[in-house]
This record gives structure tokens, sequence and C-alpha cells, in this order.
């Protein structure tokens, strides 16, 4: 133990943390070694009309088994990517995989997510320009979502990344909007293409009239911007009525479909009348 410069506090040689960088490290060395075998697998989630429950479009979302382990959740390996330069061939890797599938679905359209790290290469947009040209793929029908983070940390960087973006067709979404900071400053300031409500919002809708109140406020200003909002994390018909009635235009959650895959998804297309009907019997609820 080393006394922490006078002050009374002691800092106590822990070998676990030793433990926990060696295995971050292992980790590390595995994610780069399944970038590159092209063992990254993407899973689509289904986004739905608020008011039809149609199948509308689909959120990427990359997914890592890795070797000796199993499944690695993308809440550890993407911090992981983000920090250790491996996120750009990750989200690179992601999107043209979700573009080649997109090329398949030519009724839905899709999102992606992107790190702010990303942005930190200057060929980023050209390598997304490239990526959408290989796939032959409108970039009309893609939505890139992005947290708040960047916006806050970077303004000017992020607005010159978003034009450069958006020039090239794409919109960009905000996602996760409620679950930190969640100023509405800029909100207004960058203009987003759709705002995505964070499910920590949409499930405090279970806790009563002000979580209702706050929501409603919240889907209300967005919409007076002219922005469409999406709920995410939607796993209960009350949430899903509530959320429509505030005025969502798109629906997201294990109601309507986990992260499934490519099969799955297509299966999903071929009997839209489920869905319907899961949207017929809430409109019958007063929904
Ligand atoms: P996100 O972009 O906000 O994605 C939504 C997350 O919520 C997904 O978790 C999804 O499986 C989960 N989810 C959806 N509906 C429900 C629900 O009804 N209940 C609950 N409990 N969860 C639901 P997932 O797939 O584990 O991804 C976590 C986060 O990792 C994503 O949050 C995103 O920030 C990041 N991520 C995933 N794939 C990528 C990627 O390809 N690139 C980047 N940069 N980030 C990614
Ligand atoms: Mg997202
Ligand atoms: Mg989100
Ligand atoms: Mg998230």
């Amino acid at each position: 133990s080393s006394k922490d410069g006078g002050r009374g506090r002691w800092t106590v040689y822990d070998p676990r943390m030793d433990e926990e960088r060696q295995s971050r490290n292992q980790m590390e060395i595995d994610l780069r070694e399944a970038i590159a075998r092209g063992e990254i697998e993407v899973v689509y989630q289904p986004v739905v009309d608020a008011k039809t429950f149609a199948l509308v479009s689909v959120e990427a979302l990359a997914r890592w088994t890795r070797r000796g382990h199993g499944p690695v959740s993308p809440d550890v390996f993407i911090p992981i990517a983000e920090t250790s330069g491996l996120i750009d061939q990750l989200g690179l890797c992601v999107l043209s995989q979700a573009l080649r599938q997109l090329g398949h679905w030519p009724e839905l359209k899709l999102s992606v997510n992107v790190s702010p790290g990303q942005f930190r290469d200057p060929a980023f947009v050209d390598h997304v320009a490239a990526t959408f040209e290989e796939a032959r793929i409108e970039p009309g029908r893609v939505v890139l979502e992005m947290t708040e983070t960047y916006f806050i940390q970077s303004p000017e960087r992020a607005r010159l990344a978003m034009d450069r973006l958006r020039s090239l067709g794409l919109r960009i979404a905000l996602d996760d909007f409620g679950a930190g900071f969640s100023s509405v400053g800029y909100l207004r300031q960058f203009g987003f293409d759709r705002m995505k409500i964070d499910r920590s919002l949409v499930q405090s809708l279970d806790r009563g009239h002000r979580a209702v109140e706050m929501l409603q406020a919240t889907v209300a200003l967005a919409r007076s911007l002219g922005i469409p909002v999406t709920a995410e994390g939607v796993e209960t018909e009350q949430q899903a009525v509530i959320l429509r009635i505030a005025g969502c235009d798109q629906l997201q959650g294990y109601l309507f479909g986990r992260p499934q895959s490519p099969d799955e998804i297509a299966a999903l297309m071929l009997r839209p009348m489920e869905l319907r009907a899961k949207a017929a019997e809430l409109a019958f609820a007063g929904g």
C-alpha cells in the first residue's frame, strides 16, 4: 500500500486490477482476430409503424460470439473497439453486411449505429460512400444512429461530419434520447432527421403519471421541431398505446420482435398479418 499525496487516503495494491487489464487485453486481441476473420455477425430488429404495426424498417445490431467464451454483449465489445482503434473496421463491416442484406429487402429501410470514433478517420465519409456504391443502395433508405456524446463534446466537428453524410443523401437520427443529458438545445441546433427515445424512458412509463407526462412533453417538443420520433424498448401493449397517442410514428422493442437473423426477418415479412392483428387488437382496446 502507499499513501496518496498525504491526503490520508490509501491506495491498496489489488491483484484483481492486473487480472482485469489482462483479460481486457485478451478480449481486444480476440476481437481484432474476429473482425479480421469476418466473424462479426449482424442481426436485425423490426421497427414498426406506430398505427398499423406494419414492418417499415430494421435496425442492424452487431453480434460477436467469442471463440471459447460464447456471446459477448455489444455494450462490452463496442467500447473496447472504440478505445482500441477497431471501431472503423467493425463499423464498416457491419455497414457493408447490412447494405448487402438490404438489397434483398426492397420494401424496408435500415438504420445502422455509428460511433463518434469513426469520424476521427478523415476518410470515413469516403469509405461510407464507397460502401453504398458497392452495394448499390440508395442512401435515402438508410438512417445513421448516433448518441449525443459526440454532439456535446465536439459540436463543430459533429456538424461538419453530419453535413457531409447528409450530402450523400443519408439521414441522421439521435439515438438514446433521455438516457443522458438530452438537452433540447442541440436537438434544435443540429436538426436531426429522427429522434429515438431511450428504452429507460419508455420503461419508466410503467411507473405512472409523471413519467407519462414527461414522455408526452418530450415527443411534443420533437414534433414541434418537425422531428419524427421512434420509441425503443417497447415491451408491453400498454407502453405501445401510450407512445402511439403521445405521437411517436415508429415503435421498436421486444413486443414486435427481438433482433433476429435475416431469415427470420424474411419470414416475418411473409406473414404481415401477425403484426397487424396486434395493432387491431390494441385499437379495439382503445389505443
Ligand atoms: P442501441 O443502438 O440503442 O440499440 C438498441 C438496444 O436495445 C439493442 O441492444 C437491442 O437489442 C435492445 N432492445 C431492443 N428492444 C428492446 C426491448 O424491448 N427490451 C430490452 N430490454 N432491450 C431492447 P444490443 O443489441 O445489445 O446493443 C446495445 C448497444 O450497442 C446499441 O444500443 C448500440 O449503442 C451498440 N451497438 C450495437 N451494434 C452496434 C454497431 O454495429 N455499431 C455501433 N457503433 N454500436 C453498436
Ligand atoms: Mg441504435
Ligand atoms: Mg438506442
Ligand atoms: Mg444504446
